[in-house]
């Protein structure tokens, strides 16, 4: 049961390249069911935020009309990276169960350890530069947020 849902990702996997993308499949699993899928879109879909797990987070979401996917495990071809990784905390996924590992992914010039060790890093010694800006007039929003009696806490 479970090797199909890998069997699935890793199909979705080699359907991103031959259509463009990188090597990358993922399916989200609730209930014992696919309900959302994706493969690695980047330059086909000309977005850099299109990989695998991300597209397979939307679909789940859209599926099910909701933000929220507790409950749910994802089955990715690699090991996230950060990016997917945050997506699946944000979306609340249970489980992550993962076939290639960042190092195989490193050696075929899909490198994201800069990013992990950059997550790492004091915002002083980041070497992406971080400027604060407007930083008070920034906080209305954060004060109407707090202020709001009918806001839908995520
Ligand atoms: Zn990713």
């Amino acid at each position: 049961m479970e090797e199909s849902f890998m069997r699935r990702a890793i199909a979705l996997s080699c359907q991103g390249v031959e259509e463009g993308g990188g090597p990358f499949g993922a399916v989200v699993v609730r209930g014992g069911r696919i309900i959302g899928e994706g493969r690695n879109n980047v330059v086909p879909g000309r977005d850099p935020t299109q990989h695998a797990e991300i597209v397979a987070i939307r679909a789940a979401c859209a599926a099910l009309g909701t933000h929220d996917l507790t409950g749910a495990v994802i089955y990715t071809s690699c090991e996230p990276c950060p990016m997917c990784l945050s997506a699946i905390w944000w979306a609340r996924i249970g489980e992550i169960v993962y076939a290639n590992d960042r190092a195989g992914a490193a050696a075929i010039g899909f490198d994201d350890a800069a990013i992990y060790e950059e997550v790492a890093r004091p915002l002083e010694a980041r070497r992406l530069p971080l400027r604060r800006l407007l930083a008070e007039e920034a906080r209305e929003a954060f004060r109407l947020w707090e202020a709001k009696p009918d806001k839908m806490p995520y």
